[in-house]
């Protein structure tokens, strides 16, 4: 088994995207025979924070394949607790050296926060997670809703690597690197942000 850089890793990921957007998928990694490969063992090269919309699923807008990608999907692309272990446990004990936040475009679980919306339930913890981000995108210029998605990409980043004992030591030790990105629902494209 071979440890993609981060480097590497995000170099994989963009190729993989450019292939979606072009129309061009090879759909690596998908066969039986890749299945037993990894059957006794994972080892994915990027973790992958992203929404649950179902208009942005890693595997396809990066086309990748089995074993590939340690994905961890929950509406707004937030950070709680469970989320945060699932990182560490891919980045301490798989691990990958690479964390990619990605947030997308006309996001529900945003908008909703901008709208201050759904107060039933737990939707409610969602909204006030999401809630600072829009806050800080209310004083930028341009449109409200990609830069309340975009200010909660860095802000979820953030989190991330400053969260002890674990991330924040794997990053300072440049074992783990911790990127934010933009996938655009019109065009397929996905932008490194942070
Ligand atoms: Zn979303």
């Amino acid at each position: 088994m071979t440890i993609l850089s981060s480097e590497n890793a995000l170099q994989k990921l963009m190729e993989g995207n450019k292939r979606y957007v072009a129309e061009k998928p090879v759909y690596p990694n998908q066969t039986t025979v890749r299945r037993a490969e990894i059957a006794e063992g994972q080892h994915p090269f990027a973790i992958i924070v992203s929404c649950s919309d179902s208009r942005v699923p890693p595997e396809i807008i990066f086309d990748q394949g089995l074993g590939d990608l340690f994905v961890i999907r929950v509406a707004g692309n937030t950070v709680d607790n469970m989320v945060m272990a699932s990182v560490e446990y891919a980045a301490e004990h798989l691990n990958v050296q690479l964390a990619l936040v990605l947030g997308h475009k006309r996001c529900g679980a945003v908008d909703a926060a901008i709208k201050s919306d759904g107060s039933r339930g737990s939707i409610d913890n969602l909204i006030k997670a999401i809630k600072p981000a829009v806050e800080k995108a209310k004083n930028q210029t341009g449109d409200l809703q990609d830069n309340a998605v975009k200010a909660n990409v860095k802000m979820v980043v953030d989190q991330l690597k400053s969260s002890k004992p674990i991330l924040c030591e794997l990053v300072k030790d440049n074992k783990l690197m911790i990127i934010g990105a933009f996938y655009d629902l019109d065009s397929g494209l996905v932008d490194v942000i942070t």
